[in-house]
């Protein structure tokens, strides 16, 4: 198993109680990581998520076959039946299968003040952090469609001051612009300078010297799949379907052909480039 987040521990403990000898290789980075509540895990709602982490490692201490060691893989080769994972130390373990559990990588805006305060007063997340917005002055960073959407649906929900600011110009429909002023949802397209402040008190410091005051400010930047969850994708049809490609490969880029027998280890960590936003709109607001 790569990766013991929420995913990883989960499976980690179906395969215990099969009595599955199981490795779990956690480089220790989940994505909550900044976060001191989560929301929406019934019968967790507002729980700490790294309490969560605990309680499930402790769980899995009760099966003899699951091992946790907290480690960054480095890479992977080999095939089913006998792949070899190396360790960020050098160290390797074989394994007959594997599971990507390695998440998501959030990688908020690159504006001073931004990358900071993420997961603590700037969230990425309506549907995870809107309701404690509620009533509040907020804004919205992003420009493609799905993005700026969010914008409606904290309009519609959570606040009668939503500010959309674009960081810069913007291609968005005249159909999305007009769905958000008609809801009364301002679109500002300055460039942000910085951001400061806390918790209901952020300041958002435009590129002419302008300053927007707001209590919560939700997306900060674009999720993205974590490269080695992409290759999850590849890995999947190695084990379900016996007579499919077997090479384990990178979905996003194929790996090149190296000849016959000679599988290149598929380094973990390279960074993939986000997928173009959908300028579609979400069915939810359509
Ligand atoms: C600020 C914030 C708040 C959130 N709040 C909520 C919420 O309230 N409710 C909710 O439902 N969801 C919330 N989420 C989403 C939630 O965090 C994710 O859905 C959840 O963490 C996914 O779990 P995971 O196990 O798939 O991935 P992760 O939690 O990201 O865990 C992946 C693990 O894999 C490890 N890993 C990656 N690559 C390697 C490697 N090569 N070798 C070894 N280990 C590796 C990482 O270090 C990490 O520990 C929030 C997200 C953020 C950013």
């Amino acid at each position: 198993m790569i990766g013991g987040g929420p995913a990883g521990l989960s499976a980690a403990l179906v395969l215990g109680r099969q009595r599955r000898r199981v490795l779990v290789a956690d480089g220790g980075q989940v994505r909550n990581a900044p976060a001191d509540e989560m929301h929406m895990y019934l019968s967790r709602d507002g729980f700490s998520p790294h309490e969560l982490l605990a309680l499930g490692r402790a769980e899995l201490a009760a099966y003899p076959g699951v091992e946790l060691r907290q480690d960054q893989v480095a890479s992977v080769s080999g095939d089913i039946d006998d792949f070899t994972v190396e360790f960020a130390d050098g160290t390797r373990e074989r394994a007959r299968r594997l599971v990507l559990a390695t998440g998501q990588v959030d990688e908020p805006y690159d504006i001073p003040g931004v990358p900071e305060r993420f997961g603590r007063s700037i969230f990425h997340c309506p549907f995870c952090h809107g309701w404690e917005a509620t009533g509040k002055t907020l804004a919205v960073l992003g420009r493609d469609v799905p993005q700026v959407m969010l914008g409606l649906y904290l309009a519609d929900r959570h606040s009668d001051d939503v500010v959309v600011v674009t960081h810069g110009a913007h291609e968005l429909p005249d159909e999305v612009i007009a769905k958000l002023a008609a809801r009364g949802v301002q679109v500002r397209t300055e460039s942000l300078a910085k951001a400061t402040g806390e918790l209901d008190a952020l300041q958002l410091h435009f590129a002419d010297g302008s300053v927007l005051k707001r209590q919560a400010r939700p997306r900060p930047g674009r999720g993205r799949r974590c490269p080695q969850s992409a290759r999850r994708a590849s890995v999947r049809p190695v084990r379900t379907q016996p007579r499919g490609n077997r090479r384990l490969r990178n979905s996003a880029s194929p790996a090149p052909r190296t000849g016959a027998g000679t599988e290149p280890p598929v380094r973990l960590g390279k960074r993939t480039p986000a997928t173009p936003p959908s300028r579609r709109l979400p069915p939810a607001f359509g």
